[in-house]
């Protein structure tokens, strides 16, 4: 099923649905029986729901909805900023991406084995996000922050994250650029402090839950979609030169 098919969830619908909620604790998947997500009918609202241990109905979790509209726009931010398996290098030519991490034209001058400059014309060139040496873009690495050797999850979570979908929020300078940009479009949570606690930063919010919980709905995380376009996400991408970019990086944390 097509990621985008996560919107006809939140269609107007003959009937009532509901369905068990999901989320990441921990960087771990844990369905939540207690709770469950519910679309009423002729209502373009998700909403999670609470059942008190003993209680036999379930109650609207105050503050946990989403429209359709911040559907849309959740669909849109992992859509749009994913790259095809195998297709990641493409980042280096998307423009949010570009803007952080510094790619431009520049000219690269240098001498030639008799001591005569070399002017290139301008090529695109990005610094290594580490040790900072500027390599033109085609000598640069490109690294999955999250997981190296851990779960998927790491990797939805660290996108979760820069948009205000989990408990922990972002505290590097790309999680926050595009949590300020993207995280009120989505009903994520805004600014704030960072939970100074790292299991905080892979476990969802009550938000985090609503949108993990209707791409589980949709099969998206059986079926390893949603990983992939988390995993090949600008967000869990960054520029590496070759010496800086080694398999001891992004050791797992969970
Ligand atoms: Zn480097």
């Amino acid at each position: 099923m097509p990621f985008l098919d996560i919107m006809n969830k939140v269609r107007p619908y003959a009937a009532m649905r509901y369905h068990v909620a999901y989320t990441i604790q921990a960087g771990i998947e844990v369905a939540l029986p207690a709770q469950r997500l519910i679309i009423n009918t002729n209502q373009t609202v998700v909403r999670l729901q609470n059942k008190a241990p003993g209680a036999r109905l379930f109650v609207d979790v105050p503050g946990a909805s989403a429209t359709a509209l911040q559907v849309n726009a959740f669909v849109n931010f992992i859509v749009g900023h994913s790259f095809a398996f195998g297709q990641h290098r493409a980042v280096l030519n998307h423009a949010p991406w570009r803007n952080l991490y510094n790619v431009a034209p520049r000219v690269l001058a240098y001498m030639d084995s008799h001591g005569a400059a070399v002017v290139n014309p301008a090529t695109d060139s990005v610094p290594c996000v580490d040790c900072d040496i500027l390599l033109p873009i085609n000598n640069i690495t490109i690294d999955h922050q999250r997981p190296q050797n851990g779960r998927f999850e790491e990797a939805v979570c660290k996108v979760f994250r820069s948009i205000g979908l989990t408990t922990g929020r972002p505290t590097g300078p790309k999680g926050i650029h595009f949590a300020n940009l993207h995280a009120a479009t989505v009903g994520g949570v805004v600014g704030g402090a960072p939970i100074p606690v790292r299991v905080a930063k892979y476990t969802l919010n009550d938000m985090g839950k609503i949108y993990y919980t209707l791409a589980q709905w949709c099969g998206l995380t059986v079926n390893g979609e949603l990983f992939n376009a988390c995993m090949d996400h600008m967000i869990n991408l960054r520029p590496l030169c070759h010496s800086c970019n080694t398999p001891l990086r992004n050791v797992a944390y969970f």
